[in-house]
C-alpha cells in the first residue's frame, strides 16, 4: 500500500473518533440544561445520543473491516515482523560484540527510586541512548529494590557476552566518542541532551514505520522492552501458573486503576464508573463484529478495594484479577521484592488484552501499551486514557502540525493557520486538544482532528554491519 493510503485510514478513523467525542461531549452540556427547561428536548437529546454512537461504532467498524479486505493486511503483518526482527537483530548485535576488553560501553543503573514501571522506562532511556551511541549497555542492578540479586536473576541478562562495566578509559555522560566506559545519569539530570531522546525513531526506519504504525515511537519503545523482558525460565514459569489459575481468557479488556499514593499527588481521581463506560463502549462496538460470550475484564489496581467494588458493581461481568492484590500490591512493601511477580504478572496480562483502558499518567499502563505494540502489526488505538495523551518521561517536545485552520470562538481557544506546529499539552476527549501555538505564542483550545502528531526523527547509526 502506499503511505498516503495507510495514513488517511488512519486519519478517517481518528476523525471519527474524535467527532463523536465532540458531538457527545457537547449533546450532553446540552442535555444538561435542557432538563430544567423542557423534558421533551432532554428525552430528544438522548434519542439523539443513543442512536449517534450506534452510527459512530458502524462507522468505525467499517473502517476496521476495510484493513481487513484491502488487500494489505498480509502485507502489514509481514512488514511488522520484519522490522521488528531487524531492531532484534540490530540490538543482539550491540550488545554482544566480539571483543568485551575492547569494546565502548554505556554504564546505566538500574536503580532510580521509583516504581517498576518508572525504573523500565529508565531502563529502556538508557537503551536508546547505547543504541544511538553504538555503546554496549552494561546493565548495573545488584540491589535492585525489586530483587536484590539483580535483574538477570528475573529476565535474561542484556548480553550474553558483555557484562563488565570495566575498560581502559571512563567518563561521566557524555565523554568522548573514544572513551571506553560512559556512566549516564537518569534523564533527568542528562546534560547534554542528545538527539536520541523519545519521542525520536531512527531516521532509516521512519518511513517505513510511518506507514506501518499509527504512533511509531510507541512501536519504537516496544522494541526494546521486547529485548528487555525476555524471561528466565523460573519467570517464564510464573506467568505461565498465573494464566491457567487465573483463567486468563480473550477478548478482555485490561483495566488498570492507579490510586493510593498517585492520587493528588501526581493524577487525579476517576471513578471506577468512567473507566467501566470505556470498557463497554468498546464491547459494544466488538458486537457490531462478532458475538461476545462473556464481557471479560482484567483488572490491575494498587487498590484492593477497587477490585471488590468493581465485582460488587458489575456482577454482570467477568472480573479477574490477581488474587493476592492485597498482599502484592500493598502500600507499605510496595517497591520491594514481594511485589515484583504481581507486578510483573499485572503488566503481562494488561499487554496481552484486546483493549487498554487506564489513566497514561500511570508508567504501568504506558509500559502495558508499549509491549502491546509487539503483539500486533500496529496496536497504536488499542486503548482509552482517562488523563494523559501517550508521553515518555523526560521526552523533548510532543509537536503536532495544524492540518487545518481554526477561528477562535471565544477566550479558551486558539487560532490555527494549516501548517502552524502546535507543542500538544494534552487531549480533553471531548473534540478538543490544548496546546501552545509555537508560531504566535497562543495557549489555547483547538478541535483535536485539525492537527496530526509529527513524526520526530534523529540521525541514529544505521548498522550496516546487520543485514536488512
Ligand atoms: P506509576 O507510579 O503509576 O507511574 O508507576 P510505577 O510503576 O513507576 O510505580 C507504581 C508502582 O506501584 C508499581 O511499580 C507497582 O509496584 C505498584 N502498582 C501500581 N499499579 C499496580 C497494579 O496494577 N498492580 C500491582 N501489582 N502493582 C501496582
Amino acid at each position: 500500500p502506499n503511505i498516503q493510503y495507510e495514513q488517511l485510514r488512519r486519519k478517517i478513523l481518528n476523525g471519527v473518533q474524535e467527532m463523536w467525542y465532540f458531538v457527545s461531549g457537547e449533546l450532553k452540556k446540552l442535555q444538561k440544561q435542557a432538563l430544567a427547561l423542557s423534558p421533551q428536548l432532554a428525552t430528544r437529546i438522548t434519542r439523539v445520543l443513543e442512536e449517534g454512537v450506534v452510527h459512530k461504532r458502524s462507522l468505525i467498524t467499517d473502517m476496521d473491516t476495510l484493513s481487513e479486505v484491502d488487500g494489505y493486511a498480509a502485507w502489514r503483518e509481514k512488514e511488522a515482523s520484519d522490522l521488528s526482527n531487524l531492531v532484534q537483530r540490530r540490538l543482539d548485535y550491540l550488545q554482544n560484540p566480539e571483543d568485551c576488553g575492547t569494546a565502548r560501553k554505556l554504564v546505566c543503573n538500574l536503580n532510580k527510586g521509583c516504581g517498576y514501571g518508572c525504573q523500565l522506562h529508565h531502563l529502556v532511556y538508557c537503551f536508546t541512548v547505547a543504541y544511538g551511541t553504538e555503546r554496549t549497555l552494561i546493565l548495573k542492578s545488584r540491589g535492585w529494590r525489586y530483587r536484590k540479586a539483580g535483574w538477570e536473576e528475573v529476565f535474561l541478562p542484556v548480553s550474553r557476552t558483555c557484562t563488565d562495566p570495566s575498560g581502559q578509559t571512563h567518563s561521566h555522560w557524555p565523554g568522548r566518542k573514544d572513551t571506553q566506559v560512559v556512566e549516564l545519569p537518569i534523564v533527568d539530570s542528562l546534560s547534554p541532551r542528545p538527539p536520541y531522546l523519545p519521542l525520536a525513531v531512527p531516521k532509516d526506519l521512519a518511513p517505513r514505520l510511518a506507514r506501518l504504525h499509527g504512533d511509531p515511537i510507541v512501536w519504537w519503545i516496544g522494541q526494546f522492552l521486547k529485548f528487555l523482558l525476555r524471561p528466565q525460565e523460573a519467570t517464564s514459569n510464573m506467568i505461565q501458573e498465573a494464566s491457567i489459575k487465573r483463567d486468563f481468557k480473550r477478548p478482555v479488556v485490561g483495566v488498570h486503576i492507579r490510586r493510593t499514593d498517585k492520587v493528588g499527588t501526581e493524577a487525579a481521581f476517576h471513578p471506577l464508573e468512567e473507566y467501566m463506560a470505556a470498557v463497554d463502549e468498546y464491547y459494544n462496538l466488538l458486537e457490531m463484529k462478532q458475538k461476545v460470550d462473556r464481557r471479560r475484564v482484567y483488572l490491575a489496581s494498587d487498590d484492593p478495594k477497587v477490585i471488590a467494588e468493581a465485582r460488587r458493581k458489575y456482577p454482570e461481568y467477568d472480573i479477574v484479577a490477581d488474587p493476592d492484590v492485597a498482599k502484592t500490591a500493598a502500600v507499605s512493601t510496595r517497591y520491594s521484592d514481594s511485589s515484583l511477580n504481581g507486578i510483573i504478572l499485572d503488566i503481562h496480562f494488561l499487554s496481552l488484552s484486546d483493549y487498554l483502558v487506564c489513566t497514561f499518567s500511570s508508567q504501568v499502563c504506558r509500559v502495558a501499551y508499549e509491549i502491546m505494540q509487539t503483539l500486533y502489526p500496529d496496536a497504536a488505538r488499542r486503548f482509552r486514557s482517562l488523563d494523559d495523551v501517550y508521553y515518555y518521561g523526560g521526552q523533548s517536545s510532543h509537536i503536532q502540525v495544524a492540518v487545518l485552520p481554526h477561528h477562535a470562538r471565544d477566550m479558551n481557544e486558539m487560532n490555527l493557520e494549516q501548517g502552524d506546529l502546535i507543542g500538544i499539552a494534552g487531549n480533553h476527549w471531548d473534540g478538543y486538544s490544548k496546546g501552545k501555538n509555537l508560531r504566535t505564542n497562543q495557549i489555547g483550545l483547538y478541535p483535536s482532528f485539525k492537527a496530526q502528531d509529527r513524526i520526530e526523527t534523529a540521525d541514529f547509526p544505521t548498522y550496516p554491519q546487520v543485514p536488512l
